[in-house]
């Protein structure tokens, strides 16, 4: 029930105003938020490595307004890549972009956007990794796979997200399971109508299984992006019946969600790639996580309160 109302809010300027001079804020965001800089993020990305973990990383930020932010957008994921290069780190990070940041809602932002996001998947690919495209509301979606086709002629490797929640995307996964492609799966985070999606999380779920199931028997490389443990045991599974080897496949985690089950994973000789967001513009990002779990929203009152 609260989780429509949280994700209603995360698109409110007045609760963006309230929400980021609240006391105790800084505390919950630092659970999901790895810190504000490039020098923040990077010790956490050599201590993951130091785990046997991979990293996505996502400079938080969405639904920018101007042109200077769009292109701000790509030079933070340059100067990224950048550092990344420097520190020979290159092979244990991909990049996570979501292309409303670098302007695809401006106007003529199909075009900004594939603009903006092209050196960056260029420099990636430069120090031997990849982007990949996050999936943002279903309005965004035509345009995010038709930049993600365009990029694929000459970046094959960068991937997409798809949701499960979407009645549109067993349709899509057939489409994208195609050898060479990387593709995440997960079961969405936005606030859609009814006429998309499902709005039960049993058939949300299920459309999950159905959809993995497609993924796996395809010939791309599959993401399975959750922290469900009923789900993960179903990959598990999936991949054993579609005869993958470990590496044909990878989980993925949110940053500061379920950190014992990324260990284990990995001990268990898994891919485990982390979703690591950090940065300034963290709002949105950081209201998606509150209305995933009812506990995080109590937890985050509770700190309002006692500080
Ligand atoms: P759920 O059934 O929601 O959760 C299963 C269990 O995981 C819960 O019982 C709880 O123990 C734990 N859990 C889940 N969420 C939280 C939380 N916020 N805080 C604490 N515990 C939690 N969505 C998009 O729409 N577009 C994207 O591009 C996108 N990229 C993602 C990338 C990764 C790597 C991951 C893991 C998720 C991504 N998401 C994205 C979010 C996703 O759509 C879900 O909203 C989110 O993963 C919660 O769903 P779940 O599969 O973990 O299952």
């Amino acid at each position: 029930m609260l989780g429509p109302v949280i994700l209603a809010a995360s698109r409110s300027d007045k609760m963006r105003r309230f929400v980021s001079a609240a006391p105790g804020t800084k505390q919950v965001v630092d659970r999901f938020i790895a810190g504000e800089t490039v020098g923040d993020v990077i010790p956490v990305v050599q201590d993951a490595a130091a785990k046997g973990l991979e990293v996505t990383l996502d400079v938080v930020g969405e639904d920018i307004t101007t042109r200077e932010q769009a292109a701000a957008a790509r030079d933070a994921y340059l100067e990224l890549i950048d550092r990344l290069k420097d520190l020979g780190l290159g092979t244990r990070a991909e990049m996570s972009v979501k292309l409303s940041m670098f302007g695809q809602a401006l106007e003529g932002g199909h075009e900004l956007a594939l603009a903006n996001v092209r050196p960056v998947v260029e420099a990636a690919a430069a120090i031997g990794t990849t982007v990949t495209l996050d999936a943002e509301d279903h309005t965004t979606l035509d345009s995010m796979f038709a930049i993600h086709e365009e990029l694929r002629r000459d970046f094959p490797g960068t991937g997409c997200v798809i949701q499960s929640y979407l009645f549109r995307t067993e349709d899509d996964a057939r489409r994208l399971a195609a050898s060479g492609s990387r593709v995440r799966l997960v079961k969405g985070a936005y606030k859609e109508p009814a006429s998309v999606a499902f709005q039960n999380k049993a058939e949300i779920d299920k459309a999950y299984v159905r959809i993995l199931k497609i993924l796996m028997e395809g010939e791309g490389y599959p993401m399975i992006g959750t922290h469900d443990p009923r789900i993960i045991s179903i990959a598990q599974e999936l991949a054993r019946r579609a005869g993958r080897k470990l590496d044909e496949y990878e989980f993925q985690m949110l940053y500061g969600i379920r950190s014992d089950e990324h260990l284990r994973l990995a001990a268990e000789g898994h891919r485990m790639r982390v979703y690591t967001a950090f940065g300034t513009d963290w709002y949105g990002y950081f209201m998606r996580r509150l209305a995933e779990k009812p506990a995080n929203l109590l937890f985050f009152v509770r700190s309002m309160i006692t500080k």
